[in-house]
């Protein structure tokens, strides 16, 4: 789905929670990390994490 306007997602309109945003990278809708201006789940993190200088807590 390119398309994430609500009309093309039918979800409701919501300012703030599930469903207010949605990672940008595979579009899932849950666990949207905002952090850092990154706006991508937790998994897409994990996978990016590395590329931006993150580093795996160890
Ligand atoms: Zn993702």
């Amino acid at each position: 789905m390119k398309d994430r306007s609500y009309e093309a997602t039918g979800r409701k309109k919501r300012k703030f929670g599930r469903g207010s945003r949605w990672c940008r990278r595979c579009g899932d809708y849950t666990a949207v990390i905002q952090k850092y201006d990154l706006n991508i789940c937790r998994r897409c993190f994990r996978e990016v994490a590395p590329q931006l200088g993150f580093r795996k807590n160890r």
